[in-house]
């Protein structure tokens, strides 16, 4: 071998066994590599694993919870068929869980439940599931039930349906007005008894009264008269609750029911200094169809509301106009007003502004919830604008005859 074979032998193995220890080097490095992802998949198995045992374990949180709500719960998917359903929904539709499942909510018949009603609430006519609802919903006499219909965001089409039995608040609610009514009627004949009698004595009728006497008197029937005016808006309420303040509408003139009650305010409006100003279109009005005598409640609601809540000097305005198919009602005074953050509740039954209370008015907070019932009765609308210490806009319209 030459000098020179004998180096290129040397450098050849050497280069050989450089290669050696690089492919070593790359076996472990790549064995270090798979034990890596080996640990890395283990760790992500782990994960998963304890994921799903956490969604199991939450599904059946979640199915205990549904299972034993007070309420009737059914999940829908998008055609509208029963994924999930509940104990209480089961025993609202007095069906079995496999009879029901899967299967599309508007075909389950019963000869137990009458289910028109409630298809129509969740569905409508056209049998799709509303996108959100609530509803109180009557089956048959005694049982109520609020149904609320929710879409779950998110789910690709799927609703909640909610069936919440409210017969107990309802009967409650009823106790309540049939206690009212018979109490106000009890009322009402001692009442009339104790107003004849100081009337008598005003008149005289028992003998000449002294100053001091008349006096005192007329204190007693002036309250006794307040009295007179709770119990009837009491009973007046509570006929509205039980559906009995019975209508005799006929086609008449609101401007004549305007005038009648406006005329029978003007003591009141003249004692506090009050200037009340009629802004009745010239040429007659189309006639509304209205019970007069329950139209004459709405006016003198409105009408002593202003006269009681705005101080001397102010003025109340009373506008007609005639719309394309409503007659428009507008009772404006310069008054209190109604604090902003109550005006939500200004229809709601007693409720009394904070304002007219400090204020020391008189009033039972029931006037207001019975205008809006006899409006609404007659299909008309009711809504109001206010400013504290500005005044208030109360407005309602009602349909021209022939309309309703
Ligand atoms: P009340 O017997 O208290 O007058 P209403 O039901 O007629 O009962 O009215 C309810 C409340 O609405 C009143 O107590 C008052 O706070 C407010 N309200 C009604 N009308 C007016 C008005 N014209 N100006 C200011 N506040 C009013």
């Amino acid at each position: 071998m030459t000098k020179k074979e004998t180096k290129k032998t040397k450098n050849s193995s050497s280069e050989f066994s450089k290669d050696l220890i690089s492919i070593e080097s790359c076996n472990v490095s790549r064995g270090e590599d798979l034990r890596r992802i080996r640990s890395a998949f283990l760790n992500i198995f782990e994960d998963v694993e304890e994921a799903r045992n956490i969604a199991v374990r939450e599904k059946n949180k979640t199915m205990l919870i549904i299972e034993n709500l007070d309420d009737g719960l059914f999940v829908l998917d998008k055609n509208s068929k029963i994924e999930i359903v509940n104990s209480y929904a089961l025993e609202f539709l007095q069906k079995a869980k496999d009879e029901i499942i899967q299967k599309n909510i508007f075909k389950i018949k019963s000869e137990k439940v009458d289910l028109k009603i409630f298809f129509e609430v969740i569905g409508g006519k056209n049998k799709k599931i509303k996108e959100v609802s609530r509803e109180e919903v009557c089956f048959g006499n005694k049982l109520f039930f609020q149904v609320s219909v929710l879409s779950i965001a998110g789910s690709g089409g799927e609703y909640l349906v909610i069936l919440h039995d409210i017969s107990k608040d309802k009967l409650i609610d009823q106790m309540k007005t049939e206690f009212v009514s018979v109490a106000a009627h009890q009322l009402r004949t001692p009442l009339s008894a104790i107003k004849w009698t100081l009337k008598m004595m005003l008149d005289g009728d028992v003998g000449k009264l002294t100053e001091e006497q008349i006096e005192f008197l007329n204190k007693s029937y002036e309250s006794n008269e307040r009295m007179i005016m709770l119990v009837n808006d009491l009973l007046n309420v509570s006929r509205i609750d039980e559906g009995r303040f019975i209508y005799k509408p006929e086609a008449l003139q609101i401007e004549d029911v305007i005038k009648e009650i406006s005329m029978s305010e003007e003591t009141s409006l003249k004692k506090k200094k009050l200037k009340l100003l009629l802004n009745i279109p010239k040429k007659k009005l189309p006639p509304v169809f209205i019970d007069k005598e329950k139209m004459g409640i709405v006016m003198q609601n409105f009408i002593e509301n202003s006269i009681k809540y705005t101080p001397s000097g102010g003025k109340i305005t009373i506008s007609v106009e005639d719309l394309k198919d409503d007659i428009l009602v507008k009772i404006k005074d310069t008054g209190v007003g109604i604090p902003l953050d109550q005006q939500d509740r200004i229809f709601t039954k007693f409720f009394r502004g904070e304002n007219v209370i400090r204020l020391e008015t008189e009033g039972s907070g029931l006037g207001l919830y019975t205008v809006k019932n006899i409006i609404e009765s007659h299909t008309g609308k009711v809504w109001f604008q206010s400013e504290e210490n500005k005044g208030s806009t109360f407005f309602f319209t009602l349909p021209k005859a022939g309309q309703n």
